[in-house]
């Protein structure tokens, strides 16, 4: 038999093998009815090494192959005995493959679980078993000294299925403490065979009685549950989404259908994880960065298998297996970490949307603030569109403010103005958010007799001041130096941190605020996602206290005594030359004005900003996400861009500006002559990345614009052929629909 076979290797094209030795297969007493089939993976010879493949098609031995001068050269042998990948998600895969421009056995190899991607054959998983803790019915009486087992008992209440282990894991909650629970009666142990997960049953459901906008959400969302459908669901920060997943989700269960939902954060999944675990009697997977090759594997295989009925993951989980896919949701479908940056650059918000087509169910995107892609498919009836527009539980919309600090002076960052609304907060007992989307103690150290500015010397950047421990940072290479004594240019002594960041603004607020909990949550403060989950709890008792931090703040904590939320620089971003800086930044800004006001006090949101008349700050100060969508797609589409029309971007490095020029210029040349026939695109460049030089490598783009599908598929077609010619010369970095314009 011949195999033809994707390896994990950047080339655009697929390799023949020869498959006919019963050595080949695994498990030799089956080999008589035993076939090799689409979607395996095969341990294969090449380029001198053994490469795990996956099989894309096979066909039977003819003469003529054998004829040939070529010799074909014979798999390893053959890994598993049911094929790892469904032919629906080869489609998913072959289809991402031409649409992003990228090989596809890298394609296949980013999708695989890493256990699957090693040579292992798939028979060491029988011996995996699913342990989910149960709490007993033994009173437990808390005292000083069992503070900690008390709070893990905690995260059972409300958990009548029991949790899962790996859950706990993710919770930060180690074996030890379960088994030292388990032998006081508290906890007790099911041991599951991950083949035969049977359900506990539960009368002790948390249960949510809709309000009607939510009603008619899930009942409009029930109604189409039977065929493929998109649906854009856009509800205000608060307005009971997750609910209305949750109900969705119910409906799936009853019949028997499984259902994917996408989240964009990790920090996240275990939120999330609980909210569905409250009110849904079934097990639930998770699948995420965060935890072991050996878990993701078997959260795999209960999802392949129809044990897992919902896996709750972030973006790699769109490549979750499932006997039964009725449904996928993708939660904060705007949210930009859904689109990988490296590698196979995918959209798993894109790819949810081709794989509900391919899998022939429905797909719910929801935010708060909705991409413009996703807005205005729902303008052009492409998405079906449904809105919530009030808060569900407690908590009413906050009020929006800016303060004008053109000509003041700031201290660590902080005006007066904003100082004071602090002040009056904390006295009165509530709990502030500072948002400061950069991390550090100052973004610039300057020379205050010359202008000298230390700069990265690998990278067209600042370098970045840090205090704890003081050192220089360059956060685009990852560079680091000491802080120098006296200025490298004239040798002056006086040099001065310009600008801050959240280090500095912690700081200046533990100087102004001596008796107050000031909390920085930034990624150089939290390591690991336990912390995480620690100071949110710790938050949640109510104390009043300070948090500053940057976007990990922002996104989807529940802070429910937090009544003022205070933007340090709302101008950086919101002014950027990026195209969807604009987006992106009203997206964040409205997000974290999300925070403030959630339990029963109002809340307000304070912006600083040097451009206060901006007309647009007109829909920010209103909390109109709406207009400011609005008057953005008519920006976009006076002038051409996405989502009006469709990006691709392609980037080349190499040690010279020259080289690159000259290749891309090339690739220019070459596009618009085969394109002569068609006019419905646009190339922009070669133009300079905005930090031409990162990491000692030089860096240029050319922009492709098309809008027309049509136009965009022969492109997508024409590049990999083209863009190969350069590859002798550059690195070639291939992105579509990119979420950085430069
Ligand atoms: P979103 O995801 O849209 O930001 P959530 O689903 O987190 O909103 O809901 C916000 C809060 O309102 C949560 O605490 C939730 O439990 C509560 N909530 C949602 N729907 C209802 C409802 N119908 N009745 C009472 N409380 C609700
Ligand atoms: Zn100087
Ligand atoms: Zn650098």
């Amino acid at each position: 038999m011949i195999l033809t076979v994707a390896v994990p290797a950047p080339l655009y094209k697929t390799f023949d093998y020869l498959s006919h030795d019963k050595e080949d297969l695994l498990g030799a007493n089956e080999t008589s009815d035993f076939l090799i089939t689409e979607g395996m993976r095969v341990e294969v010879p090449f380029a001198g090494r053994q490469l795990t493949g996956i099989v894309l098609a096979t066909k039977r031995q003819t003469t003529e192959n054998t004829t040939t001068k070529y010799k074909m050269k014979a798999i390893v042998r053959c890994l598993d005995t049911e094929p790892t990948f469904s032919k629906k998600l080869i489609e998913l895969i072959k289809w991402s493959s031409q649409y992003y421009c990228h090989p596809i056995g890298e394609c296949l190899h980013t999708a695989l679980p890493t256990a699957l991607r090693k040579q292992n054959t798939i028979d060491k998983l029988n011996t995996l078993i699913i342990i989910r803790w149960h709490r007993s019915n033994l009173d437990f009486e808390e005292n000083k000294r069992n503070h900690k087992q008390a709070e893990i008992l905690n995260y059972f209440i409300n958990q009548p299925s029991g949790v899962w282990q790996e859950s706990l894991k993710l919770l930060g909650i180690t074996n030890n403490q379960l088994i030292a629970l388990e032998k006081k009666g508290l906890l007790y142990r099911e041991e599951l065979d991950p083949l035969s997960v049977h359900q506990t049953a539960s009368n002790k459901l948390t249960k949510i009685l809709l309000n009607k906008e939510q009603t008619f959400a899930t009942d409009t969302l029930i109604k189409h549950c039977d065929e493929f459908g998109i649906f854009l669901l856009h509800g205000i920060t608060g307005s009971g989404k997750t609910e209305v997943y949750i109900e969705r989700v119910k409906h799936s269960l009853e019949r028997n259908q499984q259902a994917l939902i996408l989240i964009p954060e990790i920090n996240l999944t275990p939120q999330t994880l609980a909210r569905f675990q409250s009110q849904l009697n079934t097990p639930i997977g998770l699948i995420h960065s965060g935890m072991s090759d050996k878990e993701k594997l078997t959260m795999w295989h209960l999802a392949k298998n129809g044990t897992a009925s919902v896996i709750i993951g972030t973006r790699s989980a769109i490549f979750t297996p499932f006997k039964n896919l009725g449904l996928i949701i993708v939660d904060e479908e705007h949210d930009s970490s859904y689109k990988q940056n490296d590698g196979f650059k995918y959209s798993a918000r894109d790819l949810a949307v081709k794989r509900a087509q391919l899998e022939n169910c429905q797909v719910a995107l929801g935010s708060a603030t909705p991409s413009l892609e996703s807005l205005l498919n729902a303008n052009q009836k492409k998405y079906h569109y449904l809105s919530l527009t009030k808060r569900a539980g407690a908590g009413q919309k906050p009020d929006i403010h800016l303060i004008d600090i053109k000509s003041r002076t700031l201290e660590n960052g902080c005006s007066r103005p904003l100082l004071n609304r602090v002040k009056q907060e904390l006295n009165a007992k509530n709990q502030v958010i500072i948002f400061q989307n950069r991390r550090g103690y100052s973004p610039t150290l300057l020379c205050n007799s010359c202008g000298w500015i230390a700069q990265c010397p690998h990278c067209d950047a600042r370098l970045t001041v840090h205090s704890r421990p003081p050192h220089l940072h360059c956060h685009h290479c990852d560079y680091k130096e000491a802080i120098p004594e006296s200025c490298k240019s004239c040798q002056d002594k006086h040099l001065s941190p310009l600008g801050s960041g959240t280090e500095r603004i912690e700081a200046g607020l533990i100087q102004h605020f001596p008796e107050t909990k000031v909390i920085r949550i930034d990624r150089d403060s939290i390591k690991k996602q336990q912390d995480m989950k620690r100071l949110v709890e710790d938050i949640n008792k109510g104390e009043p206290c300070i948090l500053i931090g940057t976007q990990m703040l922002a996104k989807g904590h529940d802070f429910h005594n937090v009544t003022l939320v205070a933007i340090i620089d709302a101008d950086s971003s919101l002014f950027s030359s990026d195209f969807r800086a604009f987006e992106q930044s009203t997206q964040l800004l409205l997000q974290v004005s999300g925070r403030t006001g959630r339990g029963d006090k109002k809340g307000s949101v304070l912006i600083q900003t040097k451009h206060a008349e901006h007309p647009l700050f007109i829909p920010i100060i209103e909390g109109d996400y709406d207009l400011a969508a609005r008057n953005e797609l008519e920006e976009r589409e006076a002038c051409g861009l996405p989502p009006f029309s469709k990006m691709i971007s392609i980037r080349v490095e190499s040690s010279s500006q020259i080289i690159n020029f000259e290749q891309l210029n090339q690739l220019k040349n070459t596009l618009k002559s085969e394109l002569a026939q068609t006019s419905n695109y646009q190339l922009s460049g070669p133009l300079e990345a905005s930090m031409s030089r990162k990491a000692g490598i030089h860096r240029s783009y050319l922009h492709i614009f098309t809008t027309n599908n049509t136009t965009r598929y022969a492109i997508q077609a024409k590049i990999p052929g083209l863009t190969a010619k350069l590859k002798r010369k550059v690195k070639v970095i291939i992105d579509v629909d990119p979420h950085e314009y430069t």
